[in-house]
This record gives C-alpha cells, structure tokens and sequence, in this order.
C-alpha cells in the first residue's frame, strides 16, 4: 500500500493535508442527540488529528422548522461534550462561524450560474402532484423520485407563479465517489434518485444547493456527516460538476439506533444530549463509547 492511503485510498490524503478543513453543520430544528454527538466527535478528531481547521456552520435556512434557542442549545452541548471549533494555518478560507440565513446572496448567485447554464427548470408540480404521478419505487432516502413532469418547462412559464427549481440529473449517469469510511460508492442518476429541487418555492435555497456553495466557499477539504445523507453526495456531486467546482473528499458516519434499532431522530428526547447529561452522563463517558463505537 502506497505510504499515505488507507485501505479506500483516501482516509489518509485528507488526514495527511496541512490545509484541512472541516466543519460542523447542525440545523437548530431540536436538541442534538448521541448520533450527532458522534458524527461531531468523529469531525472534531479528524480536524485535530490533521491538525487542520474546524468550522461552525448553523444550517438555520429553513425558517419554519429553525428555532434560536436551538442554536445555543447545540453550542452549549458540543462544548459540554469537549467540542470546539479550532483554527489551523491560515490557508486562504476563513473561519466563521457562519450562518446559512446570513449567506442568501452567495446561493444566489450560484443559483444564477445553474439557470443560466440551463441546469435547472422551473417546476409547477406540488408535492401530492408528484406522489400522484409515482410508477418507481421510492429511493433509499425516502425523495420520491421525480417522475419529470416539468422536465421541458421554459423559462417563460413562470409568470407569477410560485414555482420549485428542479436541477434536471443525467438519467443514467453513475456517480461515483470513495467514502473514507465506507469505500467505493455509485448511484446512478434517474433510478437511485431523481431531479432535485435547488430553489424552493418559498424562496429558500434547498439543502442540497446551499450545502454546495457554502462547503466550497469554506474550502472545506473533507466533510464528515451522518450515513443518511450518502446519497445526497451523489446530487451535490452533480451540483459541485455544474458549477465548475471540484468536490471535497467525504466521511460519512455510520447511523446510530436506539435499542430497538429505530434510527435516532431529533424528536426522541431520551438519547438527548440534554437528558443524558441531565441523568448524570460524562462527557468522557460518551467520548470512550465513540472511540470504540466503529
Ligand atoms: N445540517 C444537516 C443536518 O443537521 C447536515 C448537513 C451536512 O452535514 O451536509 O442533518
């Protein structure tokens, strides 16, 4: 094995890098649970290991779901767990902490770039419109796929419509990456998932667009996230391709049940960070659980 690559090739090139860059993105939408707490754990350690850089970023776009008090619930439990956003050398990105509803203009403008580079087309289908239209089975992370409705929509059609923006994938094109932790990946475009939304209806960039703009404008070099979100990598691939950005490397964390092996959510308060500590947990327990958790 080449010095520097780990059994998927990648794991050491981002650890080895003097300049990397990591972030954190909680969404202030509840408390933060022990899946979080893991998933930044695990940010945390690879940032310092590199002895690199570790971002802040409150991932606060959507404003119905967006609430301020979960924004200084989740700092005050990241820094109960030892969790602190760090400074490494100075190269050439700076270091926050950001908040998405602060940086409309930069996903903007990208979104400008997508438009007039004719990835994207403007969509009148509501969400039952196109749970109506399904033939294919759901994909993996629960996105309908899109069954192309408004794919030949122009530009014109708008009016004074309120319309979602759909970024139109290349059916058939296999996107593939390798994952520092799980390996290999591929999806193919059109089956495992379909054409997203980048500019809802409601004036709020997606996830997937302003997920792109800001880890590229952060020259973020490894982003390290929940298994859930696999896919989406896939879509934000396609994204990073369109606007002519070159992707960062990926980690993505294994997801933590509870002890029915129901997938951890933000509306089970028992593996809260707020009540295990309230029930008398330690940070340094939690931290030896993560050391020896994958
Ligand atoms: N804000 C997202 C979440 O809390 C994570 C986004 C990401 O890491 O790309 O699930």
């Amino acid at each position: 094995m080449a010095e520097g690559k780990s059994r998927h090739g990648f794991l050491n090139d981002a650890m080895n890098a003097s300049c990397y860059r990591g972030r954190l993105a909680p969404s202030p939408t509840g408390f933060l649970h022990l899946g979080h707490a893991r998933t930044f754990w695990t940010a945390f350690q690879r940032a310092q290991n590199a002895r690199g850089t570790l971002i802040l970023r409150n991932e606060d776009l959507d404003p119905a779901r967006s609430k301020s008090q979960f924004v200084s619930a989740m700092i005050e439990d990241l820094h109960w767990l030892g969790i602190s956003w760090v400074e490494g050398p100075d190269c050439g990105g700076s270091f926050g902490p950001y908040s998405q509803s602060q940086r409309g203009d930069l996903y903007r403008s990208a979104f400008e770039k997508l438009r007039k580079g004719h990835f994207i087309y403007p969509c009148t289908c509501s969400r039952q419109d196109v749970q109506k239209a399904l033939h294919a089975p759901h994909a993996a992370d629960d996105e309908p796929i899109y069954p192309g409705t408004c794919r030949n929509n122009t530009f014109d059609i708008i009016g004074n419509r309120k319309v979602n923006w759909r970024f139109r994938v290349p059916d058939g094109e296999t996107i593939r990456f390798v994952d520092a932790h799980f390996g290999p990946q591929e999806f193919v475009a059109g089956r495992d998932f379909g054409d997203f939304v980048v500019w809802r209806a409601d004036n709020v960039p997606s996830y997937q667009l302003a997920v792109v703009v800001d880890d590229a404008l952060m020259k973020i070099t490894e982003v390290v996230r929940g298994a859930d979100l696999l896919l989406s990598t896939a879509r934000q691939i396609l994204l990073y391709n369109a606007l002519g950005w070159e992707p960062p490397s990926f980690f993505h964390c294994p997801l933590m049940t509870d002890a029915s092996g129901i997938r951890l959510a933000k509306r089970n308060d028992a593996l809260s960070l707020r009540t295990l500590r309230e029930n008398g947990t330690m940070p340094t327990d939690l931290q030896r659980q993560f050391l020896t958790g994958f």
